[in-house]
């Protein structure tokens, strides 16, 4: 049997993250100076551009203004603990925020990386970015966004949709993956 690798998406996955996101839209439609109404595509179209970098420094800090207010899930201990294998965070969030997150939960230890929207524009590409640096092993990606789902189809990742609204669990997917 290969050895397993768990990818975790962050927000809707984690953590509830607690953004005012209609500001955060407002601010950046008025930086772009066209109506942002979608920040993955924003991210993917921008990366690598000076608007893209400034776009960034803005809602990190809403996101570490979110932070104090949002609440981990409660299953997200347990179910890392019982992983026990390589686990990465895979997230459009700041790497700031995603660190300082887990610092605070004490929860650096679980992961081999963390990956934020800095280096990479899209999911995609922290999921390629990741095959890459596992070859040979099976990949089980957990996000909470049906549109990044069909996004992996084609890659050699087992992709699984986590609806927390309806009641799912982080520990039972990951239960579910390790009885594979
Ligand atoms: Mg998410």
């Amino acid at each position: 049997m290969s050895e397993k690798v768990l990818v975790l998406d962050f927000d809707g996955v984690i953590v509830k993250l607690n953004v005012e996101w209609p500001k955060v839209y407002s601010k950046i439609s008025e930086l772009a100076g066209y109506p942002v109404t979608d920040l993955i595509t924003f991210w993917k179209n921008m990366f690598g551009t000076e608007l893209y970098g400034k776009a960034n420094k803005i809602i990190e800090e809403y996101e570490m203004n979110a932070l104090p207010k949002s609440t981990i899930y409660p299953d997200v201990h347990g179910a890392l603990k019982i992983f026990n294998g390589t686990i990465y965070l895979a997230s459009m969030q700041s790497q700031k925020v995603l660190e300082s997150f887990l610092e605070k939960n004490e929860l650096q230890a679980y992961f081999k990386e963390v990956l934020g929207r800095e280096r990479f524009g899209v999911k995609r590409k922290q999921l390629e970015y990741i095959l890459e640096k596992e070859r040979g092993k099976k990949i089980y990606f957990i996000d909470d966004l049906q549109r990044n789902i069909d996004n992996c189809d084609d890659l050699n990742i087992k992709c699984i949709l986590i609806r927390r609204s309806e009641g799912e669990t982080l520990l039972q997917k990951v239960k579910e993956i390790l009885e594979v």
